[in-house]
């Protein structure tokens, strides 16, 4: 077994930056030449799938009442309700215009809403803005719905929370980070443990069938000791998830981050026992560790579909219908199509201002080669399974070409990995990440990422 020692110099060696690979290419490749008459092709090209491909919804709603100085969302901070209130009309206005380009069998079978703060909005806007989403596609309320909304618990109450629940949404994501009050200060999010805990509870009783926790490990003072009491007080909860996030120090990219000091953050050799505390203790509570970052019940769907190869990766990390499209509305959302990625405006004004047009507020965004989608399976595969069949992912996309041929600079840059132990490379191109080669599942994902090589320098989050 690696000593703590051994480990923390292989983290230090492979530690370095990188994507979180929800996409692949990233979207650091995307293209201002992507326009939306681009997208609308492809779209085009989706309806006519004869069988109707159904369809995930992500709204972005940008509010926030308070700043947290660790977050790299795009958001707008403000008090006012009302500078909100027309950001609303333009989202169904969006909404309109694309529900226009869909063929009408399409069904949206997920829907999620995130943030900023979905909650910055009362519960009966968020009613009228999912019956404008019913008037103008097919958004079922049937079993088969997977409805999710983030929740800051600052801004619920038991009787929001109800009203959501009647609106249709089954699923809440809790943004939770740390219930340490010392690490809650540094980094300006202060919500009491009480508070939090009569959220989770009163989502509960209000008939939520699913509760996920948002935790960030790597944040001011915390320590294996801080996070291992916050972990034991919201596993007495059982929720059905946590989504467990590095924390990535990048000040001169977010703002807001400026407000901490890297010398509060704890040391890598801190962060790693963090995690390792993290894996044991949930482990032992009968989580199931699903992909990168995510440890659920193991009846959870996302546990299922790891199970029976359906995961998927995207913008929200992780999902269980590989067969939908992702429909992203408002600024800065992001759409994925079969052979395509596209991004809305982060720019309100600019946003409007097409909308005001009646044009997509598309403006970037990329079309995939056939390589894409080859490296774009073997990231996938990895992120989700952590074993990924080369011959396999090859062949399904009818390359005449033996994985020898088709990865040789990659196949040689596995070996160090192989070497490591981070992963094993069987004759027939078999890959498979161990245990300790998961933490830095990334760094092996960059192996196959074309674009790294003609990158220049983007930062992206440290890999743990
Ligand atoms: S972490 Fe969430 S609530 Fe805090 S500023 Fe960012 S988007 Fe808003």
């Amino acid at each position: 077994m690696i000593d703590l020692v051994s480990k923390e110099k292989l983290f230090r060696r492979y530690d370095g930056a990188g994507p979180r690979y929800t996409s692949y290419p990233t979207a650091t490749e995307f293209s201002e030449h992507f326009d939306p008459d681009a997208f609308e092709k492809h779209l085009h090209n989706s309806n006519e799938s004869l069988i109707p491909r159904p369809l995930s919804f992500y709204i972005h709603l940008p509010f926030c009442r308070h700043l947290c100085f660790f977050c790299a969302c795009n958001k707008i901070v403000t008090r006012d309700e009302t500078k909100a209130l027309g950001y609303l009309d333009w989202l169904k206005r969006e909404i309109e215009i694309l529900c226009a380009k869909l063929d009408t069998d399409r069904r949206v079978i997920q829907l999620h809403l995130g943030g900023g703060t979905p909650t910055f909005f009362q519960p009966e806007q968020i009613r009228q803005l999912v019956d404008h989403i019913q008037r103008h596609t097919r958004l079922p309320l049937d079993d088969d719905r997977e409805w999710s909304i983030e929740i800051d618990p600052r801004t619920v109450s038991r009787d929001s929370l109800k009203q959501l629940h009647d609106v249709g949404f089954d699923r809440i994501s809790v943004g939770v980070q740390d219930l340490d009050t010392k690490v809650q200060q540094a980094i300006h999010r202060t919500q009491s443990p009480p508070e939090t805990i009569e959220v989770i509870n009163h989502a509960r009783d209000v008939g939520f069938q699913s509760v996920c926790v948002d935790l960030i490990i790597g944040l001011p003072f915390q320590t294996s000791h801080s996070f291992a009491r916050t972990l034991s007080r919201l596993l007495f909860l059982r929720p059905n998830r946590f989504a467990i996030f590095p924390y990535a120090h990048l000040p001169h990219r977010f703002t807001p981050q400026q407000r901490i000091l890297a010398t509060d953050l704890p040391s890598a050799k801190e962060r790693l026992k963090i995690f390792e505390l993290a894996l044991r203790i949930l482990a032992e509570a009968g989580y199931v560790h699903v992909g990168l970052d995510h440890f659920v019940l193991p009846e959870d769907p996302l546990a299922r579909a790891q199970r029976n190869g359906s995961l998927c990766r995207n913008f929200q990390g992780y999902a269980t219908r590989p067969d939908c499209d992702l429909i992203g509305f408002g600024t800065s959302a992001i759409s994925k199509l079969a052979r395509c990625y596209s991004q809305n405006s982060h720019d309100l004004t600019k946003y409007l201002g097409e909308i005001t047009h009646q044009r997509l507020p598309i403006t970037r965004g990329i079309s995939l080669s056939d390589d894409d989608l080859i490296r774009r399976r073997v990231i996938e595969q990895l992120m989700c399974f952590g074993r990924v069949d080369l011959g396999l992912v090859l062949e399904s996309y009818r390359a005449v070409t033996e994985p020898v041929d088709y990865f040789p600079h990659e196949l040689s840059k596995l070996i160090p990995f192989a070497n490591d132990g981070l992963l094993t490379l069987s004759p027939d191109f078999i890959i498979e990440v161990t245990p300790l080669g998961r933490f830095l599942v990334r760094a092996i994902c960059m192996v196959f990422d074309r674009y790294r090589n003609e990158a220049t320098a983007v930062s992206h989050s440290r890999l743990t």
